[in-house]
């Protein structure tokens, strides 16, 4: 009886991450992961600028084929945007971007992935995951836009810059694209 109590909680304790489904938006520089909608929707509300995507997507003809369009192509316009303040084009550059519905959820996972905790975490890049985690309640543009001139930084050097030069660069990016008055272009 003792063992069969015992084999039905682990049962439950097994199966948790099973009913923890992640989803997927692709865009063209990159791939939004996320388990809850609304999550989405809400991303979409914090990016708020739309930067041109010169061109490329009539060269490409690119069609997004989701119901997140907008964010897709904030996303993307972003990306070209930080490209371009950097002056830095990574050949086939696509960064994943993990949303966190809380600071709990983010908190958790950073344990789990590093072993230790880290308190008030809003987002991170890790370059060996190739991935940008963002956390939905304080995310916003800018700081967006910090952890993508992580990645390009990353993908552009054989040799990594020092974290130090890394953060002066991604300074620069900040100053620059509060500089910048976005493009209000129809998607
Ligand atoms: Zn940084």
């Amino acid at each position: 009886m003792k063992l069969k109590l015992l084999t039905i909680c682990l049962f439950f304790l097994v199966s948790i991450p099973v009913f923890s489904q992640q989803f997927e938006l692709s865009t063209i520089f990159s791939k939004i992961k996320y388990k809850d909608e609304t999550d989405v929707k809400e991303f979409n509300k914090k990016i708020k600028s739309v930067y041109p995507l010169k061109g490329l997507d009539v060269i490409l003809n690119y069609k997004y084929e989701n119901s997140f369009n907008e964010l897709c192509r904030k996303i993307d316009g972003l990306i070209l945007r930080v490209e371009e303040i950097l002056d830095m084009h990574p050949v086939a550059f696509k960064i994943n971007i993990k949303i966190f519905s809380s600071k709990k959820d983010m908190e958790k996972y950073f344990l789990k992935e590093f072993g230790y905790r880290k308190k008030d975490l809003i987002a991170f890049y890790v370059p060996a995951k190739n991935t940008i985690y963002v956390r939905i309640d304080k995310i916003n543009e800018h700081i967006l836009a910090h952890e993508i001139a992580h990645a390009v930084i990353n993908r552009n050097f054989l040799i990594k810059p020092s974290e130090k030069i890394q953060e002066l660069l991604c300074h620069y990016v900040d100053i620059n694209l509060k500089k910048t008055h976005p493009e209000n272009v129809p998607y």
